[in-house]
């Protein structure tokens, strides 16, 4: 990846329009986790420092399906800002149009705008022209720090940046693309990939696009149960996702012509409730006592058989946990996986909001390499596409 970066842009005297992620929990007017408005600090520092007269932000929140809806608005995010920021945040009742000009035209020098929410206008999810063209009349110059949207073909992330003289990605964005670019392109080897999670469906590109580049691949969580549904084990009542066994099988196939270490687990611990403080067994996955239970994490043999796999690697990409980790009965092993992953001597890339807190559970976020907040995004770049809001930005 070779995108222009924001440090190639001269700022000096220019306005700046910048697309973050401030998709934060919010409920009552309260961020739940201010993580994604840390996130795009530095670049809002580096902006100031280069001498932007103003920098106009811009961001969704939920989905407020094109309509104003009080409880989706940004308003309590300005403040959130202005206090991590230690300076004054200015806030526009609307991302377009009197307001928001007025907003922007009336802020002194190295000022800092935050737009309302860009879904309150349908035309942000459809891409329109005219509506970008609007956004674009508030600045003189355009970067993308949201690479959680980037997947998105939306109006501030692809049509805008068409109407802007000069486009760059924001240093958040760049570390993302970064990371992820090196675990696909150039990983140091061995390359261990774990992927756990609820749901099969999800990861089946992921999984695709990752076999012919890893040396191991690990799978955990709910979705281990499709693949061992179809090699005929012991499941009961665990999560298989019963339209997906003829990719699961196909899965084995394309492991076992590259030759590649796919690992499923060996033992599990189950339960009748995904539920605290209910009765649970480990069990084989061999083992028909399973009956009506559902299983809910990995089992030890499989714990220690996982954190094997991954003492000598040089690269791992984690993303998705190995059970219920919600439920302390049913975390070791996502626990397990964190701490194993923190020990790791090279490269590691965790994403996706549950393995990021698994590890923030475990206490090691500061020993991984880089924690990826992309979501979505990050699973459709892994998983081979490109992102609509990425390949609109010019190359440095
Ligand atoms: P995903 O969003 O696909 O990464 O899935 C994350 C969710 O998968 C978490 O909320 C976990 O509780 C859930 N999960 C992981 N393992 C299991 C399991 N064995 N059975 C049911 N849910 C699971």
């Amino acid at each position: 990846m070779n995108t222009r970066s924001i440090r190639d842009l001269d700022l000096e005297g220019r306005r700046l329009f910048l697309r973050v992620d401030f998709n934060v929990p919010l409920e009552n007017g309260v961020i739940g986790n201010d993580t994604r408005i840390r996130a795009a600090l530095p670049t809002i520092r580096h902006a100031l420092d280069a001498g932007a007269t103003c920098i106009v932000i811009a961001s969704h929140l939920g989905r407020p399906q094109g309509q104003p809806r009080p409880e989706m608005s940004l308003r309590p995010v300005s403040t959130r800002l202005s206090e991590l920021l230690k300076a004054p945040v200015a806030f526009a009742n609307d991302c377009i149009g009197h307001n928001a000009e007025r907003a922007v035209q009336s802020s002194p020098p190295s000022r800092v705008v935050l737009l309302e929410n860009l879904r309150f206008h349908p035309e942000e999810e459809q891409n329109d022209l005219a509506f970008a063209k609007a956004l674009a009349t508030l600045a003189d110059v355009y970067v993308n720090d949201a690479f959680g949207a980037a997947h998105r073909a939306h109006a501030s992330v692809n049509a805008i940046v068409r109407m802007m003289p000069d486009a760059a990605a924001g240093l958040l964005m760049q570390q993302e693309l970064r990371y992820l670019s090196n675990v696909l392109f150039e990983p140091a080897r061995p390359f261990v990939a774990i992927l756990g999670g609820a749901k099969v469906s999800d990861k089946i590109e992921v999984i695709n696009n990752l076999i012919p580049r890893v040396d191991r691949l690990i799978i955990g969580g709910a979705m281990a149960y499709t693949f061992l549904k179809t090699m005929e084990k012991q499941v009961g009542r665990s999560l298989v996702d019963g339209d997906k066994l003829d990719a699961a099988r196909h899965i084995l196939m394309l492991a076992q012509q590259h030759d590649l270490d796919l690992l499923l687990p060996s033992d599990h611990v189950v339960s009748e409730k995904v539920e605290a403080d209910v009765s649970i067994e480990t069990l084989s996955v061999e083992d028909a006592a399973i009956g009506t239970r559902i299983g809910l994490d990995i089992g030890p043999l499989t714990t220690a058989a996982y954190t094997a796999a991954l003492t000598d690697a040089k690269t791992v990409l984690w993303n998705g946990p190995m059970g219920v980790f919600e439920i302390d009965e049913f975390a070791l092993g996502t626990i397990a996986i964190a701490e194993a992953v923190a020990q790791v001597n090279g490269t590691t890339v965790v994403g996706g909001g549950d393995s990021i807190a698994a590890v923030t559970k475990a206490g090691v976020t500061d020993r991984i390499t880089h924690l990826s907040t992309g979501g979505g995004a990050s699973l459709e770049f892994l998983g081979g596409r490109t992102l609509p809001g990425v390949t609109v930005l010019p190359d440095a």
